[in-house]
């Protein structure tokens, strides 16, 4: 059953039981407030009657006493003979009692009486004759009957009306969401607009999941194919080469050549392939620290000797500067990737003979790595989406055609896992600074 079924019948249910309850309660409320109404109107009559009546000498007297009045029906007795007044014809007889009401029944219904004494067995008597409350109360079943359908129907009536309206948009939800699954395609959204209820919210909230789902999507399909076009050109020239050297089997120096050039190509992808993976398995969340102690200041000393050669080729000084006892809780080799990456980048777009410092300080809690060149530096246009995959100022700029425009992202996916941050400072023609900041222990 759905949902806007099961509200509407549970709240004709309801709607149904109330107007019974009110109903009895009003009926019982009402009987009880007919019956007060009529005793006080009696006392009224019957104490006003007696101001009118003059007894003397066992003769009465009446000042113009109208003998009906409010419903009320006077009578004069004495020694239990009416003298005047009116008295209905079926109105039962009952012994006279002075000042107390009394309720005598009689075959057609039931009756009030309120007797006064005027003197020696001189009785004033009112009589009411009692509303009905049996007659009024099967009346109003009947009444009740007959209308309770009426009700029971509107109100079934309203409230699926309402209902549905506020359930409209949840329709367009689900029209959506089924039009998204049929088609593929991300970019629909419901787009209900501004409300203020929870079918609203819900719907802006699937839009925004829909937003973020769809940017995640795009961002994964340009990864894959900026990933196959990296790929393709070395396979490309591996290929090339390949046959080059194939069709040229008696020349052992082209084929050296050839085997050069495919060997280099082949590092160039095991190296991309390992970045690739670094990258997928940042995004899976399975990129895993392992959090140890060492001397930041030592292994920048190592990592620079390590790349001493390469810089050499292009008569670059590397030097570093470290505070001393730089003792930092993070992982090891992924921070030697970190310098690494700025390093090689700094060697790479240095300025042949030019130097590259490395700095390792630290400043409130948090261990400082820079990497400073006197390279070519990057234009401020460049400067915000260096850190995006793949993203390269201009690969002809490099020496070393061997990047892809990952080592930087890389850089900061690292740093953002250890809870760091990475800044860079550069201008155009004069040089860079990189920075990348952790903090010295890991929080668990
Ligand atoms: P790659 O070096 O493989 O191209 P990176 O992600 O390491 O990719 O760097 C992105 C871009 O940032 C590079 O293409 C380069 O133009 C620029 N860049 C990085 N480091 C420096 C630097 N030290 N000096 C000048 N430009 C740099």
């Amino acid at each position: 059953m759905t949902i806007k079924k099961r509200i509407v019948i549970w709240y004709t249910i309801w709607m149904a039981f109330l107007v019974i309850i009110a109903s009895v309660i009003l009926f019982s409320a009402s009987g009880i407030f007919a019956r007060r109404e009529a005793l006080s109107d009696l006392e009224e009559v019957v104490h006003d009657a007696r101001e009118d009546i003059y007894v003397r000498d066992g003769r009465i007297w009446t000042d113009d006493l109208d003998f009906f009045d409010d419903g009320v029906y006077l009578s004069i007795w004495q020694n239990s003979e009416m003298i005047m007044g009116l008295l209905p014809e079926d109105a039962p007889s009952s012994p006279f009692v002075n000042g107390v009401f009394q309720y005598p029944e009689s075959e057609k219904g039931s009756w009030y009486y309120l007797d006064l004494e005027l003197g020696a067995e001189t009785f004033v008597r009112g009589v009411f004759r009692a509303y009905d409350m049996g007659t009024f109360v099967s009346s109003m079943q009947v009444l009740l009957l007959i209308l309770l359908p009426f009700v029971v129907l509107l109100a079934a009536l309203g409230g699926y009306i309402i209902v549905r309206r506020s359930f409209k948009p949840a329709d367009a939800v689900i029209a959506t969401a089924g039009e998204i699954a049929d088609s593929d395609d991300l970019s629909k959204r419901i787009g209900l607009g501004n409300g203020n209820d929870e079918i609203h919210d819900m719907a802006s909230a699937f839009d925004s999941m829909m937003d973020r789902i769809e940017s995640a999507f795009e961002k994964e399909k340009q990864f894959t194919s900026d990933a196959s076009h990296e790929l393709r050109t070395p396979i490309a020239v591996i290929l090339a080469e390949a046959e080059y050297a194939s069709s040229h089997t008696a020349d052992e120096d082209k084929m050296k050549d050839s085997l050069a050039v495919i060997s280099h190509q082949g590092e160039k992808m095991s190296r991309l392939v390992s970045e690739l993976l670094t990258i997928a398995r940042s995004d899976k969340g399975t990129l895993k620290l392992h959090p140890e102690f060492f001397d930041l200041g030592e292994l920048g000393e190592m990592t620079l000797s390590a790349m001493e050669d390469q810089a050499e080729k292009k008569g670059i000084t590397l030097s570093l500067k470290a505070e001393k006892d730089m003792i930092v809780e993070a992982d090891q080799s992924m921070i030697a990737r970190v310098i690494i990456n700025f390093v090689a980048n700094a060697i790479n777009y240095g300025r042949n003979n030019g130097w590259v410092i490395l700095r390792i300080t630290q400043k409130s809690g948090m261990a400082v790595i820079a990497v400073e060149d006197n390279g070519i530096g990057i234009s401020r246009d460049h400067l915000e989406r260096i850190w995006d995959r793949f993203y390269q100022v201009d690969s002809s700029r490099s020496m070393d055609s061997s990047g892809a425009g990952l080592g930087l992202s890389i850089v900061k996916e690292i740093v953002t896992a250890h809870g760091g941050s990475v800044s860079v400072e550069s201008i155009e023609g004069l040089g860079s600074i990189f920075t990348a900041e952790i903090p010295m222990r890991q929080n668990k």
